[in-house]
């Protein structure tokens, strides 16, 4: 067995492997249709396949690996799971009920090695990158136990905002996006779906040049390099400028919509003299951005950090809205399980650690 996953492929793969096997062409539309239409969890289930068919696959790949180690539920009906991948690591993934429908947040890397200051998932370095595969199987995990509750329920939005950096993973993460996009698959819809990133300026030129409608949130947080800096060191590499550069050209090519998130931390980025350089900075582009006002879930090792008080959220607020930038404040999700993503992961890890000395 190659020991790949099959949900590694996207579906032009796996024509194309079904072809180099031998195989006719509609095969990969029959094996496609069972993974994400009908769900299913063991090659053995493909019944309208030839045993030869099955065989094959099986020795070539496995199908669902994997474990839901944790699922906490939280009173909104939103929920976190703990997923266990198959050399051992673990990972997150937030299912939310929004008004609008299910949405699921996706984790990318085991860990994350921009190491912004306020962050859980940063605290941990990178371990390694997520296969596309591992990230599809985030969404199929859920979807499945949603069909087992038999309630009707589908996700129909993703945003990759989990633990990780998606442009540091950028080749898995775009094929995990063709794959969950696949109108004959999962078919979330491409403005169902957004991507935020740290600020990776010549990923983000990349990604524009993908042709497809796509959302892009760009994390802020602060609208001046020296801020910026001293709380996120990705700015030290690709400063405001370069970032905005990158962003105008994105917005250029795709005449899409760019988020900016701005987490609130009290007495650190949440001044009116923030509010107004952030409202500067956006002003030649206020029609086509939106900002993201996020309340900061505090992270136990990150104790200089604190949530902004609500008046100072509101007056900063008020202030984006007096200049013209569209903001809203995020809604929140789950507070009372663990709040910040990347938190029950390293919870479980000081866990395990402490059992072992
Ligand atoms: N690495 C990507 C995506 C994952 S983080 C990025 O940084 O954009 C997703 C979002 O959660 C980012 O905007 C990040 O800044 C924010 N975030 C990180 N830690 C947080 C915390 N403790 N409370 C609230 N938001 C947080
Ligand atoms: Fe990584 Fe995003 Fe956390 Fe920064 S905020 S450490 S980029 S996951």
């Amino acid at each position: 067995m190659d020991n790949y996953s099959i949900y590694d492929l996207t579906f032009e793969q796996l024509t194309a492997w079904v072809l180099e096997h031998g195989e006719k062409k509609f095969r990969a539309a029959q094996i496609w249709d069972w993974l994400y239409v009908k769900h299913a969890s063991d090659f053995d289930e493909m019944t309208n396949l030839s045993g030869k068919s099955i065989r094959l696959l099986k020795e070539h790949f496995t199908i669902g690996t994997l474990k839901e180690r944790i699922a906490q539920k939280a009173k909104d009906g939103t929920t976190k799971f703990l997923f266990q991948l198959t050399d051992g690591n673990l990972i997150e993934t937030v299912l939310m009920p929004h008004e609008y429908g299910l949405s699921v947040c996706v984790t990318s890397q085991v860990g994350c090695n921009i190491g912004c200051s306020f962050c859980a998932s940063g605290l941990l370095r990178k371990n390694r990158d997520l296969t596309s595969g591992e990230m599809v199987e985030q969404l199929v995990a859920i979807q499945k136990r949603l069909d087992r509750e038999e309630n009707g329920e589908r996700v129909g939005h993703v945003v990759v905002m989990g633990i990780g950096e998606p442009f540091d993973n950028f080749d898995h993460v775009m094929d995990f996006l063709r794959i969950i996009n696949d109108q004959k698959g999962l078919a979330i819809g491409a403005r169902h779906i957004t991507v935020s990133t740290s600020g990776i300026v010549p990923k983000i030129y990349q990604f524009a040049d993908i042709d497809w409608q796509i959302n892009l949130a760009i994390s802020l947080h602060a609208p001046n390099n020296e801020l910026r800096s001293r709380i996120m060191k990705i700015n030290r590499a690709y400063p405001i400028e370069k970032l905005m550069e990158a962003v105008d050209y994105y917005l250029k090519k795709t005449n899409r919509r760019v988020t900016f998130e701005y987490i609130m931390l009290k007495g650190i980025n949440d001044h009116k003299e923030e509010a107004l350089q952030l409202a500067a900075l956006l002003q030649n582009k206020r029609h086509l951005v939106f900002v993201n006002l996020i309340p900061y879930n505090p992270v136990e090792e990150h104790s200089d950090y604190q949530r902004s008080e609500e008046e100072a959220v509101a007056a900063f607020y008020g202030t984006l809205q007096k200049k013209g930038i569209n903001a809203a404040v995020r809604k929140e999700f789950g507070t009372d399980i663990d709040a910040a993503c990347g938190q029950l992961r390293s919870k479980q890890i000081k866990k395990a650690k402490v059992r072992r000395s």
